[in-house]
């Protein structure tokens, strides 16, 4: 069956969307103050988040693959 992308509800196509983090330590000066520079970054690609969106209604989907690993729409996520 050929690869349809996948689309919102209310038909606009979806695109991906993602947000990453990561994790900072840093040293706590004399003077009471949190130093500016982190002695310690990690995780700098580290996924937190990622779903499927709508840029027209914002409308959010899970993201699920189908059995060739293809990018499907999920459920919609209830925020
Ligand atoms: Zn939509």
């Amino acid at each position: 069956m050929a690869y349809q992308k996948p689309t919102c509800e209310c038909g606009e196509e979806l695109i991906y969307w993602t947000q990453k983090g990561y994790t900072e330590e840093s040293k706590i000066l004399k003077s009471g103050k949190i130093a500016k520079r982190p002695y310690h970054v990690y995780g700098n690609e580290m996924l937190v988040w990622d779903r499927l969106k709508c840029n027209r209604c914002y409308g959010e989907y899970h993201i699920e693959h189908d059995s060739s690993g293809r990018v499907i729409r999920g459920e919609k996520w209830d925020s």
